[in-house]
């Protein structure tokens, strides 16, 4: 037998809060939260989760995720959520077949926990190979210099001391609706540029990104992880 499930995603609202500054690209005047939660579709709706919000910049196209967040972004947050209800439509499921429904939400909780799980795995994986990079690393990057971003790869040339040796990538996608091409990650050499760039890995741990000695300073920020013929994700 086949149970049929969907995870969707209702948008309560969008909100600009104009007053911050986007942690990404340091801008004020252009950061958005969008205020989501998740609900599972079995039959009809049912199980909706947590409330999350979704912080956008429109100066850089940047999503920010959680982790990156400063405390008057979680405050926004908070606000946010507290007059949003769950819309009643959200349970409607659960009065269509109530025990066929609750298995089929038991199974799928165990799918959604398993991906979080693997989210964690990935996330150590990905701090443990800044700290300890390989040659043949290949870093999924945002790369942005204060007035614009795009999507590109880091791949480890060398590693001596504590300075890490990276070949950027000829490839920067700047449209996000190309962001299914970013996950395509290129190995041969011919992708990346023949000149290195070299970062502390002490300093690289602390921020959490790559960043330059430029001024002003650029940043790059880790996504994924390609080892081995796989890409390890860290979102
Ligand atoms: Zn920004």
């Amino acid at each position: 037998m086949f149970f049929y499930y969907q995870v969707r995603t209702h948008h309560h609202k969008t909100e600009n809060v104009p007053a911050l500054p986007c942690p990404v690209c340091h801008t004020a005047g252009h950061l958005q939260m969008n205020l989501m939660q998740k609900y599972m579709w079995v039959l009809g709706t049912v199980a909706p989760s947590g409330k999350y919000a979704v912080a956008y910049c429109e100066h850089c196209s940047q999503y920010t995720p959680k982790v990156k967040w400063t405390d008057e972004m979680d405050a926004a947050f908070r606000r946010l959520k507290q007059d949003a209800i769950t819309p009643g439509r959200l349970y409607r499921g659960l009065l269509v077949f109530p025990l066929l429904v609750a298995a089929v939400i038991g199974i799928a909780l165990l799918f959604v926990k398993g991906s979080q799980h693997k989210q964690e795995n990935n996330q150590a994986l990905i701090k443990e190979a800044i700290a300890h990079p390989k040659p043949g690393d290949i870093f999924q990057i945002t790369h942005t210099d204060g007035t614009k971003a795009d999507y590109t790869y880091f791949k480890v040339a060398r590693v001596q001391g504590d300075s890490v040796y990276v070949n950027p990538s000829k490839i920067h996608i700047t449209d996000v609706k190309k962001m299914k091409e970013w996950d395509e990650v290129p190995t041969g050499a011919d992708a990346f540029e023949p000149h290195q760039i070299g970062f502390s890995i002490a300093a690289t741990q602390k921020m959490d990104m790559f960043t330059y000695a430029t001024q002003p300073v650029q940043y790059g920020m880790v996504w994924s992880l390609y080892r081995d013929g796989t890409l390890y994700k860290k979102y």
